[in-house]
């Protein structure tokens, strides 16, 4: 990456953080994979139940794998082969762990963090239930507004996780978001999460990569 480049990533990511901060969320600023996988892990424990929701980010960082594999409490509805009654199950079962991890769709310059989900389980996470939240979020996830977040979830993130999950959707033969009344349709919930009331509860990991969609 050219010095300019990096140059134009910090500033983004120092005005984003200021701009969460104000709205009480916490904020982790990681240079790399390794630093943001490093960084959670510190604040994990074996005991705590670890709920895990829809997220490319958090296994491209490694830490699912790191979690799965090192004997961790989680509940975790990505298994293969589960059942669509055991997935609805545990999906409840996230909502009242002690920490939460999960991706998010897009992060505002204004302070907000928006995401759009398919059964909600995610997004009613980061709402209210767990105790505490762990978002992850690369570079690509930062725009400027509301609006931006939009076009980005709309233009990019719902047609690739659409194809993604062989979705009989149009966006995943397009490429394109016709706003579909397809019964696989993956946009149901869309939400802001404009500030975090409860202080020190949701934790965004702001990364210096591009991950995810
Ligand atoms: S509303 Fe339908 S067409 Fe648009 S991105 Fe979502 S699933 Fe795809």
């Amino acid at each position: 990456m050219s010095e300019f480049a990096d140059w134009h990533n910090d500033e983004m990511l120092k005005k984003v953080k200021e701009a969460l901060e104000a709205h009480k969320f916490l904020v982790e600023l990681c240079e790399n994979c390794e630093d943001a996988r490093e960084k959670a892990l510190q604040e994990l424990d074996k005991k705590s139940s670890i709920g895990i929701g829809g997220s490319m980010t958090v296994r491209e960082i490694g830490l699912f794998d790191h979690l799965k594999d090192n004997g961790y409490n989680i509940i975790n509805p990505y298994v293969p082969d589960l059942s669509s009654e055991q997935v609805f199950d545990l999906r409840r079962k996230t909502l009242m762990s002690d920490l939460f991890l999960a991706g998010c769709n897009a992060v505002t310059l204004e302070g907000e963090v928006v995401n759009v989900d398919g059964y909600g389980n995610r997004v009613a996470a980061v709402i209210f239930g767990p105790e505490k939240v762990f978002l992850f979020a690369g570079m690509n996830k930062i725009v400027l507004d509301r609006q931006q977040a939009l076009d980005r979830i709309f233009d990019i993130a719902a047609p690739i996780n659409a194809k993604r999950l062989s979705r009989k959707t149009p966006c995943a033969v397009t490429g394109l978001c016709s706003d579909c009344d397809s019964p696989e349709r993956i946009c149901n919930h869309l939400t802001v999460n404009m500030r975090q009331n409860i202080p020190d509860r949701i934790t965004i990991f702001l990364i210096k990569e591009n991950l995810g969609f």
